[in-house]
C-alpha cells in the first residue's frame, strides 16, 4: 500500500549524524530498528520493572515485553493510517531504553539525587543512550539513529534542556509536534499499559476485578462478553473484556486521527510538525479513560505492597548513588574514568545506575551496604 503523503519516507530522512552508506536490504529506519534490538540497554529491559518487581512472578509484563507490544500496537496504526511502520517500531522499540531500574520509582528516586546537578528524566536518557551510552562502534558512541528516529524517542523535554540539544531540540522550542510516526508510538504507549497494567492488576490480586468493572467504559465490554459467553471463567472473560477494551482504543486513536488529518490535510512532514497534535483519542474515550487510570493509580500504583517495595526500590537507589559519588572506584573502570568537570561526577554515576537491571542494582547494594534490603525486597 503506498504511503500517504503525511508519511515518512526513507529516502526523505533528514540522516544520521555520522553520515553511512545505505545497508543493502534495509531502509535507514529498519537498519534503526535491527541497531536498536542489539544494543545492551534494549536487552537490560527483560530485567527492569514495568510495575511489579522482575522477581514477583514470571507472568508480569516487563520493560522489554511492554517495548514489543507497543511496537505491535503502533505498526497496527502506522499500517491502518499508512504511515511508515519500519520507523514507528523503531521508536516504538527505543522510547524506554531509558528507564531506570524500578520503575517510576527508580526515577523519580535517581532524579532527587539529580537535582543539583541537573535531574534525571528518563525520556531523556533513552536519547542518552543511543546517542552516547552504547559503546559498540568503531567510529562514534551511542547508536548513530536517524533523526526521525531520535526525535521519535524525546517525546518531551524542558526548553532548558532543548536549549542543548541543538536541531533536536528546535520543535521544543518553536512548540511543534514530532512526525506522525512518533505520535502513534507515543499513544500505542498508553493504550499498552491501559491494557496490560489491568491484566498484571487482576493477575496479582491487588486489584479487584469488582472495581475495575465499576469504571464505565470497562463494563460496557465486560457486558458484551457475558452477553456472548455467559459460562466462561472469570479469568477469559477479563481476558476477552480487555482483548475488546485495547481494541476500542486502537480503533478510536485511528477513527480521531483520520478525522483530525482530514481537517489539517498535512501535505508532508513538516506540515504535520506544525499542525496541532493529530494523533488523539476522541473526547468520549479521554473521558471514559479518566477513572481508569485514576483508579490504576490508586488502587495499584499506590497500592500498599507495591509502595512498601517501591520505598525500599529508592533506598536502594539512593544509597549506591550516594557510595559512587564518595567512592567513584566502586564503580567498573570505564564509568569511573568518565567522572571529570563539572557535575559529571554525578552523571556519570547517575547513567550507570540507570542502566542497572533491577536485580543488578540489588547485587550492587547487597556488596555495598549487606545483604538487609536486598533480602527484603526479593522476599514475598
Ligand atoms: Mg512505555
Amino acid at each position: 500500500m503506498a504511503l500517504a503523503p503525511f508519511a515518512a519516507r526513507p529516502a526523505n530522512t533528514k540522516g544520521r549524524a555520522i553520515p553511512e552508506p545505505p545497508s543493502p536490504g534495509r531502509s535507514v529506519y529498519q537498519r534503526d530498528r535491527d541497531r536498536v534490538v542489539h544494543s545492551t540497554a534494549f536487552r537490560r529491559l527483560e530485567y527492569k520493572t514495568q510495575v511489579f518487581l522482575n522477581h514477583e512472578g514470571d507472568h508480569f509484563r516487563t520493560r522489554l515485553t511492554h517495548s514489543i507490544e507497543v511496537a505491535q500496537l503502533a505498526r497496527r496504526v502506522a499500517r491502518m493510517l499508512r504511515v511508515e511502520e519500519d520507523l514507528t517500531e523503531a521508536i516504538s522499540l527505543a522510547h524506554d531504553l531509558g528507564h531506570t531500574p524500578f520503575g517510576h520509582a527508580g526515577q523519580d528516586a535517581l532524579n532527587h539525587c539529580m537535582k543539583q546537578h541537573g535531574g534525571f528524566e528518563h525520556n531523556l536518557q533513552s536519547l542518552r543512550v543511543v546517542t552516547l551510552l552504547e559503546q559498540r562502534y568503531p567510529a562514534w558512541d551511542g547508536l548513530n539513529l536517524s533523526f526521525e528516529t531520535l526525535e521519535g524517542i524525546l517525546k518531551h523535554c524542558s526548553i532548558r534542556n532543548a536549549r542543548k540539544l541543538g536541531v533536536l531540540g528546535e520543535r521544543f522550542i518553536a512548540r511543534q509536534q514530532p512526525g506522525l510516526e512518533a505520535q502513534i508510538a507515543n499513544l500505542a504507549d498508553q493504550v499498552a499499559y491501559t491494557g496490560h497494567d489491568i491484566d498484571d492488576g487482576l493477575r496479582s490480586g491487588l486489584l479487584e476485578l469488582d472495581a475495575v468493572l465499576r469504571i464505565p467504559l470497562v463494563a460496557e465490554h465486560w457486558a458484551e462478553v457475558r452477553k456472548q459467553f455467559a459460562q466462561l471463567d472469570e479469568r477469559r472473560a477479563s481476558l476477552q473484556m480487555l482483548r475488546h477494551l485495547v481494541d476500542t482504543l486502537v480503533r478510536d486513536m485511528v477513527h480521531t486521527t483520520r478525522e483530525r488529518l482530514s481537517t489539517h490535510m498535512p501535505a508532508s512532514v513538516d506540515e504535520v510538525r506544525r499542525a496541532p497534535p493529530l494523533v488523539g483519542f476522541s473526547p468520549a474515550i479521554e473521558q471514559g479513560l479518566k477513572p481508569l487510570r485514576s483508579l490504576l493509580f490508586k488502587r495499584l500504583y499506590r497500592h500498599p505492597r507495591v509502595v512498601e517495595q517501591m520505598q525500599a526500590a529508592q533506598r536502594v537507589i539512593a544509597e549506591l548513588f550516594d557510595a559512587y559519588c564518595a567512592e567513584p572506584a566502586q564503580m567498573p573502570e570505564q564509568h569511573s574514568l568518565r567522572a571529570r568537570g563539572v557535575d559529571a561526577l554525578q552523571r556519570t554515576v547517575a547513567d550507570y545506575i540507570a542502566g542497572m537491571t533491577d536485580r543488578y542494582a540489588l547485587r550492587e547494594h547487597e556488596r555495598l551496604f549487606g545483604p538487609q534490603v536486598a533480602q527484603a525486597l526479593t522476599m514475598r
